[in-house]
Parts: structure tokens; C-alpha cells; sequence
């Protein structure tokens, strides 16, 4: 049975998106004139373990009076059996101490993470990585994302997916193992900053549906909230069988574009609407959103 299609749902949310503050190509301002003008109504900022890009987002919104609610989010990278699991946190004090402390723990993780990468590139020939990756970086959160944007403008590929299959994924050149936190910790600093913790884009691990279940086990018997399940990209079936998951899971769902820059598949809002039978995360939390 297929579920019916909202064509305009309203409010329209999107819950995860990034900005300059990481790898994101727009500044905050930026970021949230364009939501606007796609038509989103509430809007989550989750850049990479930083909330550095909410303060201006909201200057902003006020500034130019747009017709845009924001979450202050985050996007928190944690292990779990040797796979990169990112849980969104949706609704945190930015001012939380024990939050500060633990990006800035993050922070210092990427940076030596950042280092190592570098040195790694440099003995497969490709020198100042780290200093390209910074650069673009410009103070924010440095990620792989950086890596690669500096690695295709020396020409090693012509594209993201092309960077990351060859140099960037696990395994390959530039690739060093990251040593995050665990899935309990991400969950306990969101809470603890009175956020809702959600576990981001559940497809996108390439894990077998038994792995992926354990997951999704693992993150609501570890005080998990919800689970992402709508994204822009997406065969109907998967946003379908991850609902199912949520509803098996006792977790209440999201859905957000995951957007980073303009591009031609990927756009704020888009394509972003709920199966049946499901409780969206702002339905059952909502307290996340401020207004
Ligand atoms: P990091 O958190 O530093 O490990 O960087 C992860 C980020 O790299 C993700 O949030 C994406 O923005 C980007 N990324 C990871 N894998 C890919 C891929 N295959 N193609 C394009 N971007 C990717
Ligand atoms: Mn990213
Ligand atoms: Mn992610
Ligand atoms: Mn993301």
C-alpha cells in the first residue's frame, strides 16, 4: 500500500541543515532567506558539532523580519560497532555549559583528526592539505567535507562522490578512524542542553537491515527520541520501511533535506512530507520549537 502524497504540507518543516559554520557553502543569513524563499515554515540549523551558525541565523530572521521559525540544533558525530552513526540533537540551549564543553571537545577531536588526515594525504603525495582544508574551513568546524573540496580544486577528482569513493571513505588514503564518542553520550549532552536527540538519516550507513534494526534498538534503549525518515533523495520504500522502524521502536519521527549547498537534487524543504501512522517529532516534542 502506497501513502498518500501531501503535495503542499503545512507548516513545512525541515529539520536538518548546514551552514558555513561547517560544511555548509552559506552563510546563516543566506541559508535562511533561502529557506524562505522555498517556502519552509520551520527550520532546524544542525551544522557539525558546532552551534555557531544559530545566533546569526536568528539576528537575521529578526533583522529582515522573515516568516521563518528556527530550531537551534546540531549535528553530533558518534561511533557504535566501528560505523560513524550522526545524531541530530533539535532544540538545545546553545548557552548550556555542558554542551560548549562538549563541542569543544569535538572540536579539538576534529582538528587532530584534521592533522593526521593531512599527514596521511602527504605521504600519498598530495602536501597542504591541512592548511586547504582550513582555509575553507574559515574558523568553522573542519570536516571531511573541506578535505574534499580542497582535494578536487588540485584536480585528484571531479566530484564529491568521486573524492570521498576514492580518498576519503573508510579505508582509503586520507581516511583516519575517528574517535568520537558513544551514542549514549550524544543523547545525554542533547538532553542535558534540554534538547531532543534524533538519529540522522538511519539509510545512509550502508547497513544490512539486521545491523540497521540493532541500531535503531541501540538508540531508543539509550534514550533516543526520534528517528529521521523523510529526506529530499529517497526511494517511497525506504521512507515507508523507516517509519515502520520508528513505529517498531516506540520513536517519533523527522525529516530534513540534510542541505549543505545549492545544487540540483538536493533543496530546503523539498520533497520533505511524513508516512501515515507516524508521530512527527515536533507533534510529540513540541517544545523544540521556539518561537
Ligand atoms: P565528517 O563529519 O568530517 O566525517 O564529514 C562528514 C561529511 O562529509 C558529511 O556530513 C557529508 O557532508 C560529507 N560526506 C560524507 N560522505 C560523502 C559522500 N560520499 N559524498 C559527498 N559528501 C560526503
Ligand atoms: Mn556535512
Ligand atoms: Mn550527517
Ligand atoms: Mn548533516
Amino acid at each position: 500500500m502506497t501513502d498518500p502524497i501531501p503535495l503542499n504540507p503545512w507548516p513545512l518543516y525541515d529539520l536538518h541543515s548546514h551552514t558555513r559554520a561547517s560544511d555548509g557553502l552559506l552563510t546563516p543569513e543566506a541559508l535562511v532567506q533561502r529557506a524562505v524563499a522555498h517556502r519552509v515554515d520551520v527550520l532546524a540549523i544542525t551544522d557539525h558539532d558546532t552551534v555557531d551558525g544559530i545566533s546569526p541565523a536568528r539576528d537575521a530572521i529578526a533583522r529582515l523580519q522573515l516568516p521563518l521559525r528556527l530550531i537551534a540544533g546540531v549535528e553530533i558525530s558518534s561511533q557504535w560497532e566501528n560505523n560513524e552513526i550522526h545524531i541530530v540533537g533539535l532544540g538545545v540551549n546553545c548557552q548550556h555549559p555542558g554542551l560548549i564543553a562538549f563541542l569543544r571537545e569535538q572540536s579539538d577531536r576534529r582538528l587532530a583528526r584534521a592533522q593526521l588526515m593531512a599527514q596521511r594525504l602527504e605521504k600519498a603525495h598530495i602536501p597542504d592539505a591541512l592548511e586547504g582544508a582550513l582555509a575553507l574551513a574559515e574558523g568553522g568546524a573542519v570536516t571531511r567535507g573541506h578535505f574534499a573540496r580542497f582535494l578536487i580544486a588540485q584536480g585528484k577528482a571531479d566530484n564529491m562522490a568521486q573524492v570521498f569513493k576514492n580518498y576519503l571513505a573508510k579505508g582509503k588514503t586520507g581516511y583516519v578512524p575517528p574517535q568520537w564518542g558513544t551514542i549514549k553520550q550524544a543523547i545525554a549532552v542533547i538532553h542535558h542542553a534540554g534538547g531532543r536527540a534524533v538519529l540522522a538519516h538511519p539509510g545512509r550507513y550502508g547497513l544490512s537491515t539486521k545491523w540497521l534494526k540493532r541500531l535503531i534498538a541501540h538508540f531508543s534503549e539509550e534514550g533516543g527520541d526520534a528517528m529521521e525518515v523523510a529526506q529530499c533523495q529517497q526511494a517511497p520504500n525506504e521512507r515507508t520501511q523507516l517509519a515502520r522502524y520508528a513505529q517498531d521502536y516506540q520513536l517519533a519521527v523527522s525529516q530534513g533535506s540534510d542541505f549543505h549547498q545549492p545544487c540540483a537534487w538536493i533543496e530546503l524543504g523539498k520533497n520533505l512530507w511524513l508516512p501515515g501512522g507516524v508521530e512527527a517529532v515536533w507533534l510529540r516534542f513540541p517544545e523544540i520549537v521556539s518561537v
